[in-house]
């Protein structure tokens, strides 16, 4: 069941309608049973996500490519990377280990601030 966008009461429309957007997509425009103002039904959208697997073939029988899991590389994201990597590299192991220490309280903190309640942050 659902409510009437207009008086909140039990949805009322002429199955018709329903049947025509259902085939057709829509926009169907229709006067409510409940309070007759205007709907207008739209069938929700398609949905698209990315396929994997190997090589095969679609519903219609033609030729599909394999496609692995993989995120899209970011080529803004791929530069950071290239620099942390080179910056890590050119420190000395001293550097390197208290890098690592910051980076561990820093995680700690993260950890302690999800453990939290809104209370504990006084937001209560
Ligand atoms: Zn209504």
């Amino acid at each position: 069941m659902s409510e009437c966008p207009h008086c909140g009461n039990e949805l009322k429309y002429p199955e018709a309608a329903y049947r025509n957007a259902d085939a057709y997509g829509g926009p169907v425009t229709v006067a409510t049973g409940c309070c007759g103002k205007g709907i207008v039904l739209t069938r929700a959208g398609i949905s698209i996500r990315p396929r994997y697997g190997p090589a095969g073939k679609d519903d219609w029988g033609d030729h599909m490519k394999a496609s692995d899991r993989q995120e899209k590389s970011d080529p803004l994201f791929d530069q950071l990377l290239k620099d942390a990597k080179a910056t890590v590299d050119g420190m000395t192991p001293e550097e390197r280990q208290k890098m690592y220490e910051a980076q561990r309280q820093s995680w700690a903190r993260g950890e302690m601030e999800l453990g939290k309640s809104d209370k504990d942050r006084g937001y209560d």
